[in-house]
């Protein structure tokens, strides 16, 4: 099932709506000021994608999204995007230490002073 991200036109906020088929459900609101002006934007951000789908989309020239920006997952896909094009592979020191920052970015950043 798609989730769209929907855009709240009267105050801006952007709400992601499970829809079931292609139709925008019925008497959506805005979570915010409950406005039903919702305007369904194209979304960078497939939720469903395994991590190579997200690397393959990614594109880094669009100004991405605040919840794009907000998954902890998009962490380091610039890097990775950037490593790809220019046909290095990353090192599995690399690797792990992405998917430290994507589960536990706490932790990546309070030892990070340490080396
Ligand atoms: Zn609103």
């Amino acid at each position: 099932m798609p989730i769209y991200e929907y855009k709240c036109t009267s105050c801006g906020r952007i709400e992601s709506i499970l829809v079931q088929g292609y139709k925008s459900p019925d008497g959506m609101k805005c979570s915010a000021c409950g406005s039903a002006e919702l305007k369904r934007i194209i979304s960078k951000v497939n939720y469903h994608l395994s991590g190579s789908d997200r690397l393959d989309s990614y594109d880094p020239n669009a100004r991405q999204s605040e919840s794009f920006l907000k998954d902890t997952r998009n962490i380091g896909l610039h890097a990775e995007h950037m490593l790809k094009k220019s046909g290095v592979k990353p090192t599995e020191e690399f690797k792990t230490r992405l998917e430290k920052l994507r589960t536990d970015p706490a932790s990546v950043i309070k030892n990070s002073g340490d080396e």
